[in-house]
């Protein structure tokens, strides 16, 4: 059912607006936004729909069509691990004596790296910023750091910031490197010989399990022996030369390495060398799964299936301990690599 129809249903009124937000797939580019580093999000196809009215004050009635239950929430409450939370959060980013009507209808899978939380928070502080004609949804890099707020301070989520301003700033097949320090961005044009293809493991999680927090714990303490400036800061040799326990150095390694693929990874797009940019993904993948520890045997295996099906390069994209993984073929080759693909994986769920 559509955002609309949803809305027309629930609350028995057409909605007064709909807003359109995409998820995102990160090509290279991983942990390293909470570190001060670069990244490199591309928007997909799927996105989710807002369906917004102002409604009673200081209330928000909510209702998903991905989740059973509508949820009826004040606008003063606090976090409650309702899924209608980020929703709630991001609709106090106006002032609490507001009162709303919210439906929402999603393509983009939870809890899979693609950034469904953002895509949420962003459309609803968009929307609901028009209909109360706040000047914040005129400037991006305002709405992600009002999202971010929401993930980090509402919901209790340790994320940085790539996910918000990816959504917040991107349409569908759009890529861009963001530094994440200074929120600087430029735009990279994908050669339209390639694509990027993204499948599911199946393994669902959320960002708020913990195991996110550990790592971010983990790069801090790193950080904090190396100097106490963010860890993108320090380069390899700096590193070597640094008293840290083995697991400091792992961590530290992968964030460090990873920051440089991407200006690499960068510059393999602009050059149309897909080769060199699959080497890039396939080092990403075998140090998040080597150094960082955050890819699982099921992901290693889909990845280790699509290159061996004839892609360039595959790695698991997003928060990691389950998720999606993203393979680049060319676009001329799609079809026979999906059937080799998906006659070794028969189970592996196609997103887009
Ligand atoms: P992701 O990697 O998809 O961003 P997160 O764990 O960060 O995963 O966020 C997932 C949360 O976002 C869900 O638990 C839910 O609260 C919210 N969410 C995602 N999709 C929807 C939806 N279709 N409707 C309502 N809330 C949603
Ligand atoms: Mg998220």
């Amino acid at each position: 059912m559509t955002a609309h129809d949803l809305f027309l249903l629930s609350f028995g009124e057409a909605p007064q607006a709909v807003q359109t937000t995409p998820g995102r797939v990160n090509l290279v580019g991983e942990h390293t936004d909470y570190n001060g580093g670069m990244v490199l999000p591309m928007a997909i196809n799927p996105h989710v729909d807002i369906a917004i009215s102002i409604g009673p004050p200081g209330r928000a009635s909510i209702a998903s069509a991905q989740f059973e239950t509508a949820s009826e929430r004040r606008l003063d409450e606090r976090a409650n691990g309702d899924w209608s939370d980020y929703v709630l959060g991001a609709l106090r980013t106006y002032a609490e004596t507001f009162g709303w009507r919210v439906a929402i209808d999603s393509q983009i899978p939870h809890g899979s790296g693609l950034s469904s939380s953002a895509a949420i928070t962003v459309g609803v502080i968009k929307a609901a910023g028009k209909l109360v004609g706040d000047k914040l949804h005129d400037d991006a890099r305002k709405i992600a750091r009002a999202a971010q707020s929401v993930e980090n301070d509402f919901i209790g989520v340790p994320c940085g910031i790539m996910d918000q301003m990816a959504v917040a700033v991107l349409n569908a097949g759009e890529c861009m490197m963001l530094d994440t320090q200074t929120l600087d961005f430029d735009a990279v044009s994908i050669p339209p010989a390639w694509r990027f293809v993204v499948h599911h493991s199946g393994v669902y999680r959320r960002l708020n399990e913990g195991r996110y927090a550990d790592r971010q714990a983990e790069c801090e303490s790193a950080a904090l022996k190396l100097g106490g400036k963010p860890l993108c800061s320090y380069d390899l040799v700096s590193l070597e030369a640094a008293s840290l326990s083995d697991l400091e150095r792992r961590r530290a390694r992968h964030v460090i390495s990873e920051n440089l693929r991407v200006p690499a990874a960068r510059s393999a797009i602009l050059s149309e060398d897909a080769p060199l940019f699959g080497r890039l993904m396939d080092d990403s993948h075998a140090s998040m799964r080597d150094d960082f520890s955050i890819t699982t045997s099921t992901i290693d295996k889909i990845v280790s299936v699509a290159r061996s099906s004839g892609a360039f390069g595959s790695r698991m994209t997003g928060g990691g301990f389950g998720g999606c993984v993203v393979s680049l073929v060319l676009a001329c080759e799609l079809d026979a690599w999906r059937k080799r693909f998906e006659r070794a994986a028969p189970m592996v769920r196609f997103v887009c």
